[in-house]
């Protein structure tokens, strides 16, 4: 019988999302870099799952070809209609967009930011683990440390998360921490010793530009359900005061401090974030602290169109 680890070692499941795409957008040129990036840095076999919509599926398939003729490797991948997927998830958008999106958007627009949340109900049954990835990331190590994560998880752990590294959480949870004495919000720091609460050293909440998701144990999972419900929700965004415009990973943040038994911690150095927004935005003296990433970095993340450093 193949062990568990032998199960585990064969899926490498990579997802993308690639919709609403113009031939003049960034998004192209990031998504062609990433998998050119993937390719090289890979030494496990990379199944490519790409989320699309009509028009960026065209332009997907021109970028692949680029690739593949720059690089003179194969390439195993897949396409998933964005439609679809979003009639797959409707439930769980329709309870999380009152809370954690900016403004709702057109049918499929807002499903995009809760794919992660879903993913489970998409991805075939085959696929029991996948890491869902943002197309500005820039791998500087093997994308096999990354599923090497998934043998760590503790036992309830259903998604895996690295942190956020600005205080946009801290800005978020304002209204709450003025009440309340929690290490929520509060950027990560040796010594904490509130041992009675989970993240005692501090807690920046979570970045989703990469996910790892345990599929098979989010599939079975009794308690999932509840947490994505619009009671569960309700009860978290009221109690923290919380509202937010960054989708999954503002739910996520929530689950951390409600749920912490259903998520792994990942270091930040496997979603090191470029951006720098908050810096300039009332939060230069403190902004470093969040910053700081003292881990070595596999993947770097330039996010709000930041652009990469590649060597
Ligand atoms: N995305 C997309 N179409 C869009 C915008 C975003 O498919 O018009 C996907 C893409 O995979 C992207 C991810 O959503 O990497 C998250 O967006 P982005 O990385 O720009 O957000 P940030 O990391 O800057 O918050
Ligand atoms: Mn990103």
């Amino acid at each position: 019988l193949p062990s568990i680890n032998s199960k585990k070692s064969k899926e490498y499941n990579v997802w993308l999302i690639f919709t609403k795409v113009t031939n003049v957008s960034t998004l192209s040129y990031k998504f062609r870099d990433l998998l050119h990036n993937l390719l090289n840095v890979s030494s496990v076999p990379l199944k490519f799952n790409i989320i699309v919509d009509k028009v960026s599926q065209t332009i997907a398939e021109n970028q692949i070809t680029e690739v593949l003729l720059y690089g003179r490797k194969s390439l195993v991948y897949s396409f998933y209609d964005i439609e679809d997927c979003a009639k797959k998830i409707q439930d769980i958008v329709e309870v999380m967009t009152p809370h954690f999106s900016s403004k709702p958007g057109t049918y499929y627009s807002d499903a995009l930011f809760y794919i992660s949340l879903g993913l489970y109900r998409i991805a075939p049954l085959n696929q029991h683990y996948a890491i869902l990835l943002d197309c500005d990331l820039y791998f500087k190590k093997d994308i096999s440390l990354l599923f090497d994560e998934f043998a760590k998880f503790k036992s309830s752990a259903l998604f895996g998360l690295a942190p956020e590294l600005t205080p946009v959480y801290r800005h978020i949870l304002h209204a709450y921490k003025s009440k309340h004495n929690t290490t929520f919000g509060e950027f990560y720091h040796d010594g904490g010793n509130s041992s009675n609460q989970s993240h005692p050293n501090g807690f920046q909440g979570y970045n989703t530009g990469v996910v790892l998701i345990n599929l098979g144990a989010q599939r079975k999972s009794l308690e999932f359900p509840k947490v994505v419900s619009n009671e569960s929700v309700q009860a978290m965004t009221t109690k923290y005061r919380f509202r937010g415009h960054l989708g999954d990973q503002d739910f996520y943040t929530l689950m951390g401090y409600e749920y912490p038994h259903l998520i792994q911690t990942l270091h930040c150095g496997f979603n090191r974030q470029l951006c720098t927004w908050w810096r300039d935005h009332g939060y230069s003296g403190i902004f470093s602290d969040y910053f700081k990433c003292s881990h070595d970095v596999i993947v770097l993340h330039g996010n709000c169109n930041t652009r990469i450093p590649k060597r």
